[in-house]
């Protein structure tokens, strides 16, 4: 199992060809689920005494496993929050495989800490935060929002002399991502929903009024979204910062989705405030090009975390005996971990970073020409004027139904996968649009068949 014959060599080529032919392919072909008996009658028991052999693997992969997962790089892939990888991102994510890098201390993995690092004083820079700041990669924006408020609870805590309240409170906006909700579960804390000003925005004066109203001193940390997964809002940052500030509060940017137009020059002053939060959070598996799963967590101060996030242990002491040096781990809830930033950076240093910018303001064009075509159409109606990428619109006289049964077709007919979406209790749907790919053609013939 463990030697290069010249059966690995010809399994090397079958995987390496059909990862370039998956590359090649465009368009790429939607595919679609399938039902568990359907795989299981194509598929049979994969898990065998003997094994079945890698080419066997491979084919059945090829012909019944990969069909059933839906390309999420598809062009006319356009619901929840799409992923289109670059083409270097996908090909270094074999290179990360194939090197077993262990991405957790600067000891085991230094030359790959070093390169996600600069990847990551990227973003730091786009959102001008200091020179001191600092992260890691996470698997995703749950775990990296968790691991912020992880740290800014223990920071709170810290500054109190150890004294904790009753119970530790987060406040957010009330449109805020389920995943603060969920973190809030597993910290065991409560969740103070702030009311949204009627462009979906958490605001400076109604975050100060829902707080004065709480009264309580339980709040360690406002939460507020760079880019609402359902809408693309961009909260009123510099407001909340003011806030967090007057009040003593750690700031946190929910960015998991938007924070990649920090790089976009038409929109970067939505993001006016960001250099003043203490953590924020970007998905580079969303908007920033880079295979599942990568989220960039950065922190104003990196100390914070790493006091929350330390294990210590016997045998892990020659690796924090290392003093100085930048381990990964310290700096979220995990320990052993991929180096996944590496995709990301491989892209980045590919590319270089004018392309990215271009790219992020494409698709933004693309969601501008989108909106316009909606206005001038006369069964659909936008729902707001888009901040980001996220085109939210209803066609006028249709039932839930309606949507369910309009979206099912276009994915029988391998056109395109355009989920409904509720806001309010009203079904209604959305264009989400990270891939340069997606043309304004796409969405026109989406468009067309709600005619
Ligand atoms: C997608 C998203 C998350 C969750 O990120 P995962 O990577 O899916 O865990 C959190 N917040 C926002 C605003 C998101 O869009």
């Amino acid at each position: 199992m463990h030697r290069y014959d010249d059966e690995t060599e010809r399994l090397a080529h079958a995987v390496i060809d059909y990862a370039r032919h998956r590359l090649r392919l465009d368009p790429v072909p939607l595919d679609g689920p399938r039902s568990y008996e359907e795989l299981l009658a194509s598929a049979g028991e994969t898990i065998t005494e003997e094994g079945l052999g890698g080419d066997a693997a491979l084919a059945l992969f090829e012909q019944v496993l990969a069909p059933a997962c839906i390309s999420v790089d598809h062009p006319r892939y356009l619901s929840f929050i799409p992923a289109a990888p670059t083409e270097a991102s996908s090909l270094f994510d074999l290179v990360v495989g194939a090197s077993s890098i262990y991405g957790g201390s600067w000891l085991e993995g230094a030359g790959a800490v070093f390169a996600e690092n600069q990847a990551l004083r990227w973003i730091a820079d786009l959102a001008g935060f200091p020179a001191e700041a600092g992260g890691v990669f996470v698997q995703g924006g749950t775990l990296g929002n968790l691991s912020a408020l992880v740290a800014a609870r223990h920071a709170a805590q810290a500054r109190r002399g150890g004294a904790r309240p009753d119970r530790w409170v987060v406040a957010c906006g009330s449109e805020a991502h389920s995943s603060i909700d969920h973190a809030a579960r597993v910290m065991d804390i409560d969740v103070l929903a702030v009311p949204v000003d009627d462009q979906g925005r958490l605001t400076g004066p109604e975050l100060e009024r829902t707080l004065a109203l709480h009264g309580r001193n339980d709040v360690f940390a406002v939460v507020a979204t760079g880019g609402t997964t359902n809408f693309g809002i961009v909260d009123d940052l510099a407001g909340v910062a003011d806030v967090c500030a007057a009040r003593g509060l750690w700031m946190h940017v929910d960015g998991a989705y938007g924070l990649a137009a920090l790089a976009a020059p038409s929109v970067r002053p939505l993001f006016d405030g960001i250099e003043r939060a203490d953590s924020m959070i970007v998905d580079p598996h969303k908007w920033l090009f880079a295979p599942f799963d990568c989220c960039a967590l950065l922190y104003r101060e990196p100390a914070l975390g790493k006091a929350a996030h330390t294990q210590t242990a016997g045998y892990l002491d020659v690796i924090t005996e290392g003093g100085d040096d930048w381990n990964p781990s310290d700096y979220a809830y995990h320990l052993s971990r991929r180096a996944r930033g590496l995709p990301f950076w491989f892209s980045l240093a590919t590319y270089g970073t004018r392309a990215y910018r271009e790219a992020i303001e494409r698709t933004l064009t693309v969601s501008r020409a989108a909106a316009d075509e909606i206005r001038s159409r006369p069964y659909v109606e936008l729902m707001r004027e888009p901040n980001l990428s996220v085109v939210v619109f209803r066609r006028l006289g249709w039932t839930d139904r309606q949507y369910h049964d309009w979206s099912d077709r276009l994915m029988a007919a391998n056109f395109a996968f355009v989920t409904p979406t509720v806001h309010e209790g009203e079904t209604v749907t959305r264009f989400a649009v990270v891939n340069p790919r997606t043309t304004v053609a796409d969405l026109t013939a989406i468009l067309d068949t709600m005619a």
